[in-house]
C-alpha cells in the first residue's frame, strides 16, 4: 500500500497532539480496538476524533475507504452471516449472506450526494450536503450485519462517524461488523474508528449516545419503542420502524406466479425483514387456487385445530388485551414451529399457512415469523380496504399480485407505503431481484424513505455576490 505525503503529515500531526495531550486518543481512553470502546462516552469521542480527520482526506480518499469496506463486507459476508445466526437463532445464513452482499454492492456511495448551483444577476449560491459529524445509530436484531454495512456505508459517504447500539442480542456479529469495517478502513489509508460502538451495549449506553452533546443526528431502525424514545429526545432523528406489510391478490392476477412469490418472500429470512409478507387478503374467486399453488410451492396448510395450537405456542396476550410475538418463535423455522405445535410433518414447510377471518390477532400484529394468515374477500375493493387497516398506519410496505393496472393503481394510493411491490416477492423492494438502490433503515414515521448517504447529511448554502457567470 503506498502512503501519500498527506497521510504523513497527518499522522504526524496526531501524533505531536497525543503527546502534547491536546485531545484524547482513543487507543488511551480505553481497551479499544478498532472502534470497540469500554464505555459509550469513549466510542462517541474516538467517533468525533475520527471524523474530523475524515475531514482532512479529499472525497476521491473517501472513496477509497467505501471500497474497502464494500470489499470487507464481501469477503466476509458468510462468516457474518454465520455469526448472526449462531447469536440470534433467526432466519438462515444463506439469506444473512445475501443480504450483506446486497449491503456491500448495492448501498450508494459518494456519488448520491449533489451540489447544486444557481448563477443568475446577483452571483452564485451553491447548495452543498454537509456531514452532521458524530451519528447515533440504534440497529435491529433483525439485520444485524447488514444494517452496519449499510448504514456505515452511507453515514461515512456522507463524511460522518457513526457510534452504533446494536441490539444487546446480536452484539456479537454487530461488533464484530464494526471492528472489520474499521480494519477495512485503515487498511486502505484512512482513520480508524469512524465506526464506533460500546463493547456491552445496553438501555444505558443507549440513553448516553442519544443524549449526547456531540451526537447530532440520531439514526434508529426497530420497532416502536425505540422509534418513541430516539423521537423524544428533541434531537433530528431518522427513525425506521415496524411495518405488518399486506399482500393483496386480486382475481386477475398470475395465481401461480403470486403464489412463488408470496412463499419466496414470507420464508425469506423466516420473515423477520420489515418489508416482508405478513398476512394474505385474497379475492374469493381465487382465494382456493391461491392455497393450493402455495401449498405446492412448500406452505403447510394448518387446519382450525392446529391453527389455534401453533397460535397458542407463537402469540402472547397481554393482560392488556394487546397482542405479541412470543420472542422464543421470532425467525424460527416453519417446520419448528409445527413441531412444536404438535403437528408432525413429513415434509420441509418453508411457511405455515391458515384461513382466518378479517381482526384475527395473527392479522394484525407483526409477528416477524413465517405463519402468515389467509383472509378471503369478496372484491379487490374490500381487499384494498382491509389491508389498509392491517398496515396499521406504519406507512411501511405493501405487495399486491394483479394484471389489472386500475387496481394496483388503487392499491398505491390506499395504501401510501413507503414501499409498494408488484407481482413480486416483498424483498425486490429491498433491491434483490428488483431495480434501485439498497437501505436497511427505511424510514417511515419519520417520511425520509429508503435512507441513503444524502439523508445522512445537512443542508448549506454558500453566496458569492457578483457576477460570476460565463454568459
Ligand atoms: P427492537 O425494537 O427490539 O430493537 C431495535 C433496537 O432498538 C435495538 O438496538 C434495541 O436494543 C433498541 N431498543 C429497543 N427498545 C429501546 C428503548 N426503549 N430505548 C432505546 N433503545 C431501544 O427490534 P428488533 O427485534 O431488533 O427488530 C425488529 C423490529 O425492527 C421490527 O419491528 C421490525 O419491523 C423493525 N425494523 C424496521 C426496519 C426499517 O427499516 N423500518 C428495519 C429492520 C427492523
Amino acid at each position: 500500500m503506498e502512503i501519500s505525503t498527506s497521510q504523513i503529515s497527518r499522522y504526524i500531526l496526531d501524533l505531536q497532539n497525543e503527546l502534547k495531550g491536546d485531545s484524547p486518543s482513543p487507543a488511551h481512553m480505553s481497551a479499544g480496538e478498532h472502534g470497540i470502546f469500554q464505555d459509550a462516552e469513549c466510542a462517541i469521542m474516538a467517533a468525533s476524533q475520527a471524523q474530523k480527520r475524515l475531514m482532512e482526506y479529499s472525497l476521491k480518499e473517501r472513496e477509497t475507504f467505501i471500497e474497502a469496506m464494500r470489499a470487507a463486507a464481501r469477503e466476509n459476508a458468510r462468516k457474518l452471516a454465520e455469526t448472526a445466526h449462531d447469536e440470534t437463532g433467526y432466519g438462515h445464513v444463506e439469506d444473512k449472506v445475501a443480504k450483506n452482499v446486497l449491503a456491500a454492492d448495492k448501498t450508494p456511495g459518494i456519488e448520491d450526494l449533489n451540489t447544486m448551483a444557481v448563477s443568475g444577476d446577483a452571483g452564485l449560491m451553491l447548495t452543498e450536503m454537509a456531514p452532521y459529524g458524530v451519528i447515533g445509530a440504534i440497529t435491529p436484531s433483525t439485520n444485524p450485519t447488514a444494517t452496519v454495512i449499510n448504514n456505515g456505508i452511507g453515514m461515512i459517504a456522507g463524511g460522518n462517524a457513526v457510534v452504533f447500539n446494536p441490539h444487546p442480542g446480536a452484539k456479537k456479529a454487530s461488533l464484530l461488523t464494526i471492528k472489520l469495517m474499521n480494519e477495512a478502513i485503515v487498511g486502505a489509508g484512512g482513520p480508524d474508528n469512524l465506526l464506533c460502538a460500546p463493547e456491552e451495549p445496553t438501555l444505558d449506553t443507549s440513553s448516553v449516545i442519544m443524549s449526547h452533546p456531540l451526537v447530532k443526528l440520531l439514526v434508529v431502525t426497530g420497532g416502536e419503542a425505540v422509534v418513541r424514545t430516539a423521537m423524544k429526545t428533541g434531537k433530528k432523528c431518522i427513525a425506521a420502524g415496524p411495518g405488518n406489510p399486506p399482500v393483496v391478490v386480486d382475481g386477475t392476477a398470475d395465481i401461480k406466479r403470486a403464489a412463488a412469490d408470496i412463499v419466496k418472500g414470507a420464508h425469506y429470512e423466516n420473515c423477520i425483514l420489515c418489508i416482508a409478507e405478513k398476512e394474505i387478503l385474497v379475492e374469493s374467486c381465487v382465494a382456493d387456487e391461491l392455497i393450493r399453488e402455495m401449498v405446492k410451492e412448500g406452505a403447510y396448510l394448518a387446519d382450525e385445530k392446529e391453527l389455534s395450537a401453533i397460535v397458542g405456542k407463537v402469540m402472547i396476550t397481554a393482560k392488556d388485551g394487546s397482542y405479541a410475538p412470543n420472542k422464543k418463535y421470532v425467525g424460527r423455522d416453519a417446520t419448528y414451529i409445527l413441531k412444536e405445535a404438535g403437528i408432525c410433518v413429513d415434509r420441509e414447510a418453508k411457511i405455515i399457512i391458515a384461513e382466518v377471518p378479517f381482526g384475527h390477532p395473527l392479522v394484525m400484529t407483526e409477528m416477524l415469523m413465517p405463519v402468515i394468515p389467509v383472509t378471503r374477500v369478496a372484491t379487490v375493493e374490500e381487499a384494498i380496504e382491509k389491508a389498509v387497516i392491517a398496515e396499521n398506519g406504519c406507512h411501511h410496505t405493501a405487495m399486491m399480485h394483479s394484471e389489472n393496472v386500475s387496481n394496483l393503481t388503487k392499491m398505491a394510493r390506499a395504501a401510501d407505503t413507503t414501499i409498494f411491490v408488484k407481482n413480486a416477492p416483498s424483498y425486490a423492494g429491498l433491491g434483490i431481484d428488483g431495480e434501485g438502490y439498497t437501505t436497511l433503515t427505511i424510514a417511515t414515521p419519520t417520511g425520509e424513505g429508503l435512507t441513503s448517504a444524502r439523508n445522512f447529511t445537512r443542508s448549506r448554502r454558500c453566496t458569492l455576490h457578483g457576477s460570476f457567470r460565463i454568459v
